[in-house]
């Protein structure tokens, strides 16, 4: 066990933990950071779409080095039925631009070579080293952290708290709830391996432009749910996510889910013909908002998964949790430079920090969405998919009916599914969920 006395530890070195090891570090503090992995990222799971603004503001000229598979030029939005998809699809020539602005990285090589950058800047990091138990004293003020390497404690004057969604020694302390099942998503994910030269063709990009596709429908058989194809360089990463309580509900399985994901005729023909070389299944906090714990204590902060940061609506969660890290590390900053204690009235300025920035102003924007989409799930994730798709066939099939007769057929088809009272009621709910 160490015996030194460290300025602050971090727990786990996910986006979330690399952001505050690395901005504390620099800013010359005496970091430890601790995790349970084999090396950094190797327990950790995104689709992913790394956001590069949030990592500039860590490492400007991380595109010099860093792991990256493609620069995004196009996105492409699915609602799908069991055959077919209406698409919206944005794609600009201006995302080849000198700087791009989002990336697909795989996550493994990815945390690696951003654990390289926290290590490089000073900090020590300690992989395979479960955190077990943080040390409090008599009046339970957070002083340390004790791990599976040895009976000692590490004693350090704040704890940062990036242990990921589950979060169980943030809750084991009694400091949060565990995640409630209506507010954590279970998603899966495969690694699809194809030559370079096919994915292009299939996806239809040049050079190191990718694309990405985020998919709704009845995918997710009526549960508050989605799916994802994101192209890198020689693999394509598919997965697809439902909240807990909804599989609860349901009895789906994941894996079905995938399978049906992946067997559904506009996928099957992207991935035809490859190799699933990875699978693996994660957690992601969906509550929004309303889910956030309390976010500062005595002698510690929460970040990134660990406190819910994620915003399922826009499908971000690595640049909240690189955000919150760096917002962390910054107040901690300031309070040490003030040579004031690392109480729960000092770490405040965390969350004050924290509440200015497009973090919180994007989770509270869409506060009433998670149970929006929970407690209608059905009509959003099913009914609305099969209507929308009923009415573009309809709208494209050329069959001789008249124009006039087939918008009645369709008008009909969502007044029979939800009525005109239900019509509204959605319209209405979903936007002022939405303001
Ligand atoms: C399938 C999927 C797709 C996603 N796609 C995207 C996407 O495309 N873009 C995006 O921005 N976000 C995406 N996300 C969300 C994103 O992955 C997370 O928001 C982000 O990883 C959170 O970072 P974090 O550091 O808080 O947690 P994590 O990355 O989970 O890191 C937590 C770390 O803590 C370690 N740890 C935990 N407990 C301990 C302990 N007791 N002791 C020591 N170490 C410990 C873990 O091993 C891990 O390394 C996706 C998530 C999933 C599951």
């Amino acid at each position: 066990m160490i015996e030194e006395r460290f300025d602050a530890i971090v727990v786990g070195a996910g986006m979330a933990g690399n952001a505050a090891a690395l901005a504390m570090a620099k800013r010359g503090m005496k970091v430890l950071q601790l995790e349970r992995g084999e090396y950094s990222g190797s327990k950790n799971v995104q689709g992913a779409i790394l956001y590069a603004d949030m990592l500039e503001k860590l490492i400007p000229d991380f595109r010099e080095d860093a792991p990256l598979e493609r620069h995004l030029v196009e996105q492409r939005f699915w609602m799908m039925d069991d055959r077919s998809h209406v698409g919206l699809h944005y794609c600009s020539d201006e995302f080849n631009e000198q700087r791009p602005n989002r990336y697909t990285i795989i996550r493994a090589q990815f945390d690696k070579w951003f654990s390289s950058k926290v290590r490089e800047a000073g900090a020590t990091v300690l992989c395979e080293t479960t955190v077990t138990e943080l040390a409090q004293d008599a009046n339970g003020k957070v002083v340390g952290v004790r791990t599976d390497r040895g009976d000692g404690e590490v004693h350090a004057d704040v704890v940062v708290l990036a242990e990921g969604v589950n979060g169980l020694l943030g809750t084991r302390a009694g400091l949060r709830e565990r995640p409630k099942p209506d507010k954590v998503a279970l998603a899966v994910k495969e690694m699809h391996f194809l030559p370079r030269e096919t994915i292009e063709e299939r996806f239809n990009l040049e050079g190191d432009e990718g694309v990405v596709i985020e998919a709704v429908g009845t995918i997710s058989r009526g549960m508050t749910g989605m799916g994802f194809i994101y192209a890198n360089k020689e693999c394509i990463s598919l997965g697809i996510g439902c909240l807990v309580a909804d599989f609860q509900r349901t009895g789906e399985t994941p894996y079905g889910l995938l399978d049906r994901f992946k067997r559904h005729p506009s996928v099957g023909r992207l991935i035809k013909g490859s190799e699933v070389k990875e699978y693996s299944a994660h957690l992601i906090p969906e509550g929004g908002y309303k889910a956030i714990p309390q976010l500062y204590g005595e002698g510690w902060v929460v970040v990134g998964d660990a406190a819910q940061l994620n915003n399922a609506i826009h499908r971000e969660g690595s640049n909240l949790a690189m955000t919150s890290g760096r917002i962390a590390a910054e107040a901690i900053s300031q309070v040490r430079s003030r040579r004031a204690p690392m109480s729960a009235e000092n770490l405040a300025l965390y969350k004050r920090m924290l509440d200015d920035s497009f973090v919180i102003k994007d989770l509270k924007k869409y506060k009433d969405m998670p149970t929006l989409m929970h407690t209608n799930s059905q009509n959003f994730f099913l009914t609305y998919p099969q209507l929308v798709s009923r009415a573009m066939q309809n709208f494209v099939r050329v069959d001789g009916t008249p124009k006039t007769e087939k918008e009645k057929v369709t008008l009909k088809s969502f007044v029979n599914a939800r009525s005109w009272i239900g019509l509204f009621g959605d319209a209405f709910r979903l936007a002022r969920a939405w303001r």
